[in-house]
């Protein structure tokens, strides 16, 4: 059974077996495309408040 996760940028469904993914503090990200890990790398960097809206999507 494949574990499904919420692409953060963009909130499509992902599998966890995709390989565009990000580590971030102990937990990792998936993402639909390397656009959307982009945006979220670049996103974290610029603010930390953001940060915490993605956890509350999630
Ligand atoms: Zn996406």
């Amino acid at each position: 059974m494949k574990n499904q996760a919420i692409d953060p940028v963009c909130h499509m469904v992902v599998s966890e077996e995709s390989t565009v993914r990000t580590d971030y503090e102990g937990r990792i990200y998936y993402f639909c495309c390397a656009s959307c890990r982009e945006s979220f790398l670049l996103i974290r960097r610029h603010t930390w408040r953001k940060k915490q809206l993605i956890r509350s999507v999630i």
